[in-house]
This record gives structure tokens, C-alpha cells and sequence, in this order.
């Protein structure tokens, strides 16, 4: 688990949407630092905890071809989708999910994001300060999860 102490944040009581889902005052990062698992996905934190609430809101975005990466952590998620439509692997189990949809991925669930409709999808999720790591699948985990023809032909890594 990474460290990072939660204390009163700087953040403002509003930050103003500009529009095409960016923030005022919020900087677009890269979704990580590096790695060729995830595509054409963007990441802003809106909140970095604080006060009472040790958790992350962030908002990612994905563009019309875009995935999250497909892995699996001891951290949940909570999602909500805000802009778009796409798909989520969730545990083996494939959705559409769009506009006002929410996700949750509970702790040790493989689980990945696909802008597949056609257009960009935005999403805001809730995560834990204090996280672990994301494993990416190994090859056996790999041999697990294509055992189902539909998840074979979705996942990306
Ligand atoms: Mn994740």
C-alpha cells in the first residue's frame, strides 16, 4: 500500500466544467506513465482527498477507440459513466454501459473499460487514497479468462 497521508485539500467549492470534460484549474494527465496496455484515455483528478473523505475523484476520458488497461488490484471502484457509451469487462461479465450507468469493481475482479460505440466515453471514479498496485494478467490468468469466447474476443492487454 502507497502512503500518502490525507489532509485538508485546496480544492475549490466548485470547479466549473469548461466543457468537453475538462476542469477549471485541472490539469489532463497521461492515464499512466507509461505502458502499452490502454489506449487513447486521458486522466484528471477532480478531488485528491481530504478532510473526511480518504478518496480520489477522477474523471477519465477515453477517445472513440480508447481502453482502460485490463488488470486487477485490492482496491475497489466506483464508476459513473458521465459522457458517452461504451462496454466494461467486469469479472468475467461483459455490459454496455452508458451515460449515468455506475460500475462498481470490486477488490480482485479483472475488469476493463472500452470505448467501442463509436465515440469518446467519460468517466468519474471513486478510489481509495491508500491503494495497491494493478496486477496485469499473467499468461495463465490470461488462459482463464479466454476459457470464455466473448471475453476472449473483447479484452485488450
Ligand atoms: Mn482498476
Amino acid at each position: 500500500m502507497s502512503s500518502k497521508a490525507v489532509e485538508a485539500t485546496d480544492v475549490p467549492a466548485v470547479q466549473s466544467h469548461l466543457g468537453g470534460c475538462r476542469w477549471e484549474g485541472v490539469p489532463v494527465m497521461p492515464y499512466k506513465e507509461d505502458g502499452t496496455h490502454f489506449k487513447s484515455i486521458s486522466r484528471q483528478i477532480l478531488y485528491p482527498g481530504g478532510h473526511d473523505l480518504p478518496v480520489e475523484l477522477r474523471a477519465f476520458q477515453m477517445d472513440a477507440d480508447g481502453y482502460s488497461t485490463l488488470e486487477r488490484h485490492n482496491h475497489a471502484h466506483l464508476v459513473m459513466i458521465v459522457q458517452g457509451q461504451g462496454h466494461v469487462m467486469v469479472g468475467g461479465k461483459i455490459k454496455e454501459i452508458g451515460m449515468l450507468d455506475v460500475v462498481h469493481v470490486p477488490p480482485m475482479t479483472w475488469h476493463q473499460f472500452k470505448a467501442d460505440k463509436g465515440e469518446p466515453m467519460t468517466f468519474a471514479c471513486v478510489v481509495n487514497v491508500e491503494r495497491d498496485r494493478p496486477q496485469r494478467p499473467t499468461e495463465t490468468d490470461l488462459d482463464e479468462l479466454c476459457q470464455d469466447p466473448a471475453v476472449k474476443e473483447y479484452i485488450r492487454y
